[in-house]
C-alpha cells in the first residue's frame, strides 16, 4: 500500500501533505502523549516540520501550557492533524494517517518499537522492542512481572 499524499481531517477541511518517510514510528505510552493525545498509547510517526505541510485550510495551535510541545487541529471539526514534539518533529497519528488509506496502516509507517512502555496503562504482546524509557535504554524482558 503507497503512503498517503494528503490526508484530510475529519471535515475535510484542513489538507496535510506529506513528503519522502517518517523519521521514526513508534507506540509512546509515556504520560505525556498519553495526556495531551487522550489516549492509552499514542501510535504515531515522527517527521521533520519540513515533511508535513498544511495544502489545504486554516490550522489552530494549541501548546501544552507547561511543557514544549503542541498539537495542530482543524478549528471547526477539532481534528488533531499533527503535534510537534519537544524536538520540533511533527508527530502525525497513525489513526490519522489510516483513515486516508481506508482504515489500514502502510507497512512503512507501523511502529518499529514501543516507548516508555514502563508507564503503560495496557500490555501489549507483539514482537517489537519494548524500552522501559527511551529507545536508547533498558528493554523489557518480560520476564520479571511489571515494571
Ligand atoms: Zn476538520
Ligand atoms: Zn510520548
Amino acid at each position: 500500500m503507497p503512503l498517503p499524499h494528503s490526508l484530510l481531517c475529519l471535515c475535510g477541511a484542513v489538507n496535510i501533505k506529506l513528503n519522502g518517510q517518517p523519521e521514526a514510528r513508534a507506540n509512546c505510552h509515556c504520560l505525556t502523549c498519553r495526556d495531551f493525545y487522550g489516549t492509552s498509547m499514542l501510535s504515531a510517526t515522527a517527521w521533520l516540520p519540513e515533511q508535513v505541510t498544511v495544502v489545504g485550510g486554516r490550522i489552530s495551535t494549541f501548546s501544552h501550557p507547561t511543557k514544549q510541545l503542541s498539537r495542530a487541529f482543524c478549528p471547526r471539526c477539532g481534528d488533531t492533524v499533527f503535534g510537534t514534539n519537544r524536538f520540533g518533529m511533527r508527530v502525525l497519528p497513525n489513526s490519522f494517517v489510516a483513515r486516508a488509506t481506508g482504515g489500514e496502516l502502510p507497512e512503512e509507517m507501523r511502529a518499529t518499537m514501543h516507548l516508555f512502555y514502563r508507564h503503560r496503562t495496557i500490555d501489549i504482546q507483539d514482537e517489537l522492542p519494548k524500552y522501559l524509557d527511551g529507545w536508547d535504554g533498558q528493554i523489557y524482558d518480560g520476564s520479571s512481572g511489571k515494571p
